[in-house]
């Protein structure tokens, strides 16, 4: 565990994700749920998807409304959060809506939910002792600048909408990274 102050609760499958060294570790990506709460959040990433590793989705950590901060799995271990960036990052999940439960329809693309003061501060918190605790930790990237892809809206499929949104505009970003030494990773522009 990074902090003793946080909630250590592996998940169930933690034990079959690919371990790693800490110094594969050079990205944080931040997420947001797009879920109610952290007990929905939990059965989400509790669900097995993956049937020949027995694993799923999820984080690395997970910051409630509250700033509690949940550990679901050690940043030793690779975690299913970010396709094509999973082996080099450490995720974190931020509560909140999102577009809930509608993620998917075209009239339902706003995420209109803000991140709490105790939320941001966490986060703070833990970026700080994660850049401490990983040599090669460098950068930091939103989901949705590392997945650009569109799927047709669930209302009408002759409209586009995104996959990934998060963590999205109400994210914060220039109060989250000041005084931080992560930068923000370079991404092509499509
Ligand atoms: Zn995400």
């Amino acid at each position: 565990m990074i902090d003793a102050t946080f909630h250590d609760w592996p998940l169930p499958y933690v034990d079959q994700l690919e371990l790693r060294d800490r110094d594969a570790i050079t990205l944080v990506v931040i997420h947001c749920t797009e879920l109610p709460d952290l007990a929905t959040a939990r059965e989400y990433g509790e669900r097995v998807l993956y049937t020949e590793s027995s694993t799923g989705n999820s984080g690395h950590f997970y910051i409630d409304r509250n700033g509690r901060v949940h550990e679901f799995v050690p940043v030793t271990r690779v975690a299913n959060h970010t396709r094509g960036y999973n082996r080099q990052s450490v995720g974190i999940e931020l509560v909140n809506r999102g577009r809930y439960p509608n993620w998917f329809d075209s009239r339902h693309q706003q995420m209109t939910e803000p991140y709490t003061a105790e939320q941001i501060s966490a986060l703070r918190g833990l970026l700080s002792q994660l850049t401490s605790a990983l040599p090669r930790l460098a950068y930091i990237a939103g989901h949705e600048a590392l997945d650009s892809a569109e799927i047709s809206a669930s209302d009408d499929a002759s409209k586009r909408v995104f996959r990934k949104r998060d963590p999205g505009p109400m994210f914060p970003w220039t109060d989250v990274l000041a005084g931080l030494t992560l930068a923000p990773l370079p991404t092509d522009t499509e």
